[in-house]
């Protein structure tokens, strides 16, 4: 099958903090009840780190499930993949997240489309319905999202331009309409919980630094005598390294670390110490010769 492109250079804001609430109230008719929303505010200082995508993925639907309100889940997402509009941290230090409903909307309709994930963890698009829902999406993206992609050349063959989306929110919107299009099953990254697109058997990491964590966590574990055995499904190439894994985990939407990651921490204090241990070892099976 023919690799789908679609590019983006994202920066990721992992200095982004949580500031406040905003609260909207609207007062609809005499008599009917007001209307009260909650929306996290959240500043960046304008420190990045740059990143860049290059095929379509599922954490659109991550975003989709983002609580505008939470304090924590919005800044997540934000710490891993950035502003989906591009500008925090651009040209605004701190906004709030409704500023995100316009396009979060249509992605969570089109997100309705999966069935819940089955007992292997893989979540099924329902092939009846994906077609009408592309429909749906396309139709109720604002236009400026639509303004905010190019065609480029594409690095696998030039003279078949490719798509590039200048802004976050244009590459989820074209993202989930590719996995619409193609019924793509989907799962969630057994490492930072976001969704990713699963294009081989047992993958389970959505990334190559989530399936690095992964495999470190899975190695304490069994270093532990916690591990499940018969499990080596743990390699993957998801050919796309983000190396974020650690960062995301440390503030998953909804969520605190996993025990798991604190055991890797401690390993990693360890690491050193024992990467110190073994030059030893080395230096002195290269003099062993040299004294007899
Ligand atoms: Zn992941």
């Amino acid at each position: 099958m023919k690799r789908e492109r679609l590019y983006f250079s994202g920066t990721r804001r992992r200095a982004a903090s949580y500031v406040g609430v905003k609260i909207e109230s609207e007062e609809r008719l005499e008599g009917q009840p007001t209307i009260i929303s909650r929306f996290a505010m959240i500043a960046s200082d304008g420190q990045g780190q740059r990143y860049e995508l290059n095929r379509p993925d599922s954490f659109w639907r991550t975003f989709g499930e983002v609580d505008l309100a939470d304090r924590r889940q919005g800044l997540s997402f934000v710490r891993r993949y950035g502003c989906p509009l591009g500008v925090l941290g651009t040209t605004s230090a701190d906004y709030d997240l409704s500023l995100w409903l316009p396009a979060q909307l249509p992605l969570r309709a089109a997100a309705q489309v999966w069935l819940p994930v089955d007992a292997a963890g893989i979540s099924h698009c329902d092939m009846t319905r994906n077609e009408l829902a592309a429909h749906a999406l396309v139709r109720d993206t604002p236009k400026e999202v639509w303004d905010e992609t190019r065609l480029v050349p594409s690095d696998a063959d030039s003279i078949e331009p490719q798509p590039r989306a200048v802004t976050l929110r244009a590459f989820m919107v074209l993202s989930a309409l590719y996995d619409l299009r193609n019924a793509n099953m989907m799962r969630t990254c057994s490492q930072c919980g976001f969704w990713f697109t699963v294009r081989r058997a047992g993958a389970l990491y959505c990334s190559q630094s989530c399936n690095v964590t992964g495999i470190k966590v899975f190695k304490v574990r069994a270093w532990k005598g916690t591990a499940s055995h018969g499990d080596d499904s743990q390699t993957q190439d998801q050919g796309r390294n983000d190396d974020l894994s650690s960062e995301v985990v440390r503030a998953r939407p909804g969520g605190e670390a996993p025990a798991a990651h604190e055991k890797l921490r401690k390993r990693k204090g360890r690491k050193s110490v024992r990467r110190a241990s073994d030059n030893r070892g080395r230096a002195q099976r290269r003099r062993r010769p040299a004294q007899t």
